[in-house]
């Protein structure tokens, strides 16, 4: 049977591949080479991708159209099952994503026939393509809520995959396009590189208030396996496509210093020839592991900072502080690691001082600040129009979802431009001129 995976055309607010290649990549290789089914997809993010070619793929549908729900396109999402079912009334209709887990209320007013909602999403997707297979009526499913009759029922617990994912299709995805988009970032320095993601690693045992991942991923991280399939992985898509460099997809990269062990033994530059990125928590990084991880192509690190007291204290327990991450800044330094620190703009109470002293210890550290706008996920689930959903992500401005005392001009500009923005923060909001750096930001060696 033909699968189309279809993400809707959407203008993104908050631009990031890594979800690209690992949502629509994974899924549409375990759809093909687990479930035997032919695959198509088409991937709306790339401006080529028009409402024409929407009503083209409509038009020609048959079977399963799974669509991807991400948090930029669920109301061109809900637009595009109207097509469906205007142009093509046979066809059935799944959606998964992170989208389709956060909006599921709304999307419950749709005519979808399935929602996907727990991870691993693959085994209840290839479940739901049997059915329509088999020519039988939407029944129910793991982890999915299931249309029958114009009633949604949940389904027992989704099934999880324990690390044992497909990699990234590329042959299927639009590479090529994605090439041409603008990077979601880019470091003073740089080379100009080819990446590719893979996830590495599904959910979090942690469950912070600002982070929709264990939610939307599961409540305990999984690794991958298969770790020498990953390297000839790597080594191929060097020598078929020019990547040069991978994202590691995934929470806690350092979790366990075994698996790191493993990993750089195995899936290191030297094995591959392409160089990696990961995140991770400050606590498991230390010198001697982040030697090692350099040694074996590792070229930048992430943490989240997300916001630090006046005092040095982290707003968060178990965050980073001031002196620790003044440490780490060096040790990354020392090893050419370019160390990226995540933080969060607009959290509930949090002033333009503590912002200001948050991006001020980042760039003494010598790291480089990602701030982005805080938002409560879990108060999407309440959301009453899909339109609303534009104004929940990681770039624009929080309201109405959510809470912080940081005007909305504030949060955009700390976000979009944040050395602008801290020009703008003085003795006015407790910040004495003395605490800006006096000496340049120190850069590790690239
Ligand atoms: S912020 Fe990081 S540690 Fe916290 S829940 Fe999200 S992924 Fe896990």
């Amino acid at each position: 049977m033909l699968i189309r995976i279809v993400s809707a055309p959407c203008v993104s607010a908050y631009l990031n591949l890594d979800h690209h290649f690992v949502e629509l990549g994974e899924v549409a290789a375990h759809l093909r080479d687990r479930a035997g089914h032919e695959v198509r997809v088409v991937d709306g993010v790339l401006p080529e991708v028009t409402w024409d070619t929407v009503v083209e793929e409509a038009l020609h549908a048959t079977g399963l159209v799974v669509l991807h729900v991400t948090l930029d396109n669920t109301l061109e999402t809900a637009r595009t099952i109207r097509l469906l079912r205007q142009l093509s009334p046979g066809t059935r209709i799944a959606l998964y994503g992170r989208g389709a887990y956060h909006l599921r209320r709304l999307f419950q007013r749709t005519d979808a026939d399935w929602i996907v909602l727990e991870q691993d999403w693959e085994p209840a997707l290839a479940e739901i393509a049997a059915q329509v297979a088999a020519g039988a009526e939407p029944g129910p499913v793991p982890g999915t809520l299931t249309r029958t009759a114009g009633t949604w029922t949940r389904g027992p617990a989704g099934v999880r995959l324990a690390g044992d994912w497909e990699l990234p299709a590329l042959d299927l995805l639009p590479v090529a396009g994605y090439a041409r988009l603008p990077a979601d970032e880019s470091y003073p320095g740089r080379e100009p590189e080819r990446e590719l993601a893979v996830g590495l690693s599904r959910g979090c045992d942690s469950y912070c208030g600002y982070c929709p991942i264990p939610d939307v991923m599961g409540r305990h991280e999984y690794f991958r396996t298969g770790l020498d399939t990953l390297a000839g992985y790597l080594r191929a898509a060097r020598e078929s496509h020019g990547y040069t460099a991978v994202s590691l997809f995934g929470a806690n990269f350092t979790a366990h210093r075994d698996y790191v062990h493993d990993f750089c033994a195995r899936v290191g530059t030297p094995r591959t020839g392409v160089t990696w990125k990961c995140v991770t928590s400050h606590a498991e990084l230390d010198p001697p592991l982040l030697g090692e991880m350099a040694a074996a192509g590792c070229t930048r690190v992430a943490v989240g900072v997300e916001s630090l007291l006046p005092d040095g204290r982290n707003r968060f327990s178990g965050r980073v502080g001031a002196e620790r991450l003044a440490d780490l800044g060096a040790w990354c330094a020392a090893e050419g690691i370019l160390l990226i620190c995540f933080v969060m703009v607009g959290l509930p109470g949090q002033t333009r001082h503590e912002v200001a002293v948050t991006l001020d210890t980042v760039r003494a550290a010598g790291a480089v600040p990602r701030p982005m706008t805080y938002v409560d996920y879990r108060r999407l689930a309440a959301a009453e129009d899909f339109a609303d959903v534009f104004w929940a992500n990681r770039k624009t401005v929080s309201e109405p979802f959510g809470r912080g005392i940081l005007s909305m001009r504030d949060t955009a500009l700390a976000v979009h431009s944040w050395e602008r923005w801290l020009d703008t923060v003085g003795p006015a909001d407790g910040r004495p001129s003395d605490e800006r750096p006096s000496a340049a930001p120190r850069r590790p060696a690239l």
